[in-house]
């Protein structure tokens, strides 16, 4: 048994990280043979993507997908741990597991993803659901055939859970969701250590992947037919600063773009490392995508400071207007957080302010809620309840207002979507513009997968609807 330790996780080490590639027992290939799998997956777009690859492992085992816990030989929770009420999703559906396995006891059960890399979750899990067969964290997605086999094989629940970072493993196979959209790993972990954030603890050191690995695979995307890729990592900004070489994430862009694959985009941004080279290579390749994600969290340098968050609302504010003036048509989304200990009234105007400044096409705002092992969860917070919802109530009819009147500029325009999948509205396919705004557009099937001209013919605060042009 291998448990998490929040010590471990904290440290940084200097050792080299190894590449390797996926490999996959012979033996292993057959044990799924005839069974199926359920993979519920919470979180983040890495937590998706994660998915992706362990659904394409089980495949690789033998095992078939099916969308129905109630029928699946195998069922797996990859888990988010940015927000308690994650946690408390993932513990009701063990709570759902628990039933069915009193019913079914073949079934195999387990965990993985960033709830599994947290000592105090692995901890309760021992005491309270140790009816799972397995955790595993992170760091050993790869081991995944490995730990199904033992865990197949043995009667007590399997935990095998690194603390420190794992290698990077190349060729990893994925069962993406999408045929004409795809996600990209270009780093993993970060190292910013923001005080609210549980992330550096459950995904480790910044890793970045080698430039020559990310290219031949948007290379072999593009070749298979996809529109779109997007390159992910916690803090794509800082790619290749552990790698110590002369390239940074906008030479990786710029190389991504000269490829010629229809769409690029990338995600999560720290405005900390947000170079203007960056913005200059955007605003050059047409097919960098005009959206960027540029996390604000607070408005006021006091609770900026507290945050470990690098930069102050001047200079923000300043990034901001940069990326604005020079990229034409920009598209800027937020994440913003309410309430962090000590937050003042004076402090929630300092955010409303920012808001009101850059008048955010949408933002991501959440309450903050505390991570065990974080500095920020030790933080004297007096602010009531109460108070912080009232706060951030104010905060989401101020962005709903903003979000409205950016789509409104859309109406009666004609803007390129990729038509991705099937919309819940009948008759309608469902895509995102070059400034990710969802759109409903009727049309036929045959049109899945095309990037068309849509005129705007409705707009919503968080969708607008249209037509072929
Ligand atoms: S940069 Fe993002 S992922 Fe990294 S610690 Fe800060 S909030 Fe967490």
């Amino acid at each position: 048994m291998l448990k998490p330790h929040l010590e471990e996780a904290r440290k940084r080490t200097k050792s080299l990280v190894k590449i390797e590639d996926f490999h996959i027992r012979d033996d292993l290939k057959t044990l799924g043979t005839g069974k199926t799998y359920f993979v519920k997956t919470y979180g983040c777009q890495m937590n998706v993507h994660d998915s992706e690859n362990i659904k394409a492992i089980l495949e690789m085992m033998g095992f078939s997908e099916t969308f129905d816990m109630m029928d699946a030989d195998l069922i797996l929770l990859n888990t988010c741990a940015i927000r308690e009420n994650a946690h408390n999703k993932v513990f009701g559906m063990i709570g759902r597991i628990k039933h069915l396995k009193e019913q079914k006891p073949n079934i195999i059960a387990g965990i993985c993803g960033c709830m599994a890399q947290e000592e105090v979750v692995v901890n309760e899990i021992l005491d309270k659901f140790s009816f799972l067969n397995f955790v595993f964290g992170t760091h050993n997605i790869h081991e995944l055939p490995e730990i199904l086999n033992r865990a197949m094989h043995q009667k007590n629940i399997d935990i095998e859970v690194y603390s420190c970072e794992g290698n990077i493993i190349e060729k990893m196979p994925a069962k993406r969701d999408n045929k004409y959209k795809a996600w990209v790993n270009i780093m993993y972990g970060c190292d910013k250590f923001c005080t609210y954030c549980i992330v550096p603890y459950t995904r480790g050191k910044q890793r970045s992947r080698r430039f020559d690995d990310i290219i031949s695979e948007v290379k072999a995307l593009k070749d298979d037919g996809y529109k779109e890729v997007t390159l992910l990592g916690q803090n794509v900004n800082a790619y290749g600063k552990d790698l110590h070489l002369e390239f940074d994430m906008s030479d990786l862009l710029e190389a991504v773009a000269k490829i010629g694959i229809e769409r690029v985009r990338f995600v999560t941004s720290h405005p900390w490392d947000f170079t203007d080279k960056m913005i200059d290579v955007i605003a050059k390749y047409p097919n960098i995508m005009p959206y960027i994600h540029l996390p604000l969290q607070s408005g006021s340098d006091r609770i900026l400071r507290l945050m470990g968050r690098r930069y102050t609302k001047k200079s923000y504010l300043e990034l901001f207007d940069k990326i604005k003036k020079n990229i034409p048509n920009v598209a800027i989304t937020t994440d913003i957080i309410v309430g962090f200990p000590s937050e003042s009234d004076d402090d929630f105007e300092d955010t409303l302010d920012v808001v009101r400044k850059c008048k955010y096409d949408s933002a991501f705002t959440f309450i903050f809620s505390p991570r065990e092992g974080t500095p920020a969860a030790k933080m004297k917070d007096e602010t009531p309840l109460k108070v912080k919802e009232e706060r951030l109530h104010r905060l989401n009819e101020l962005v709903n207002e903003y979000a409205l009147e950016a789509n409104k500029k859309y109406l009666n325009k004609t803007v390129k979507v990729l038509l991705d999948e099937e919309s819940d509205k009948e008759g309608c396919l469902a895509g995102y513009t070059e400034t990710m705004k969802l759109v409903n557009v009727k049309a036929p099937k045959e049109m899945l997968g095309k990037i068309v001209d849509v005129k705007i013919t409705e707009v919503k605060t968080w969708s607008m609807n249209g037509e072929i042009a």
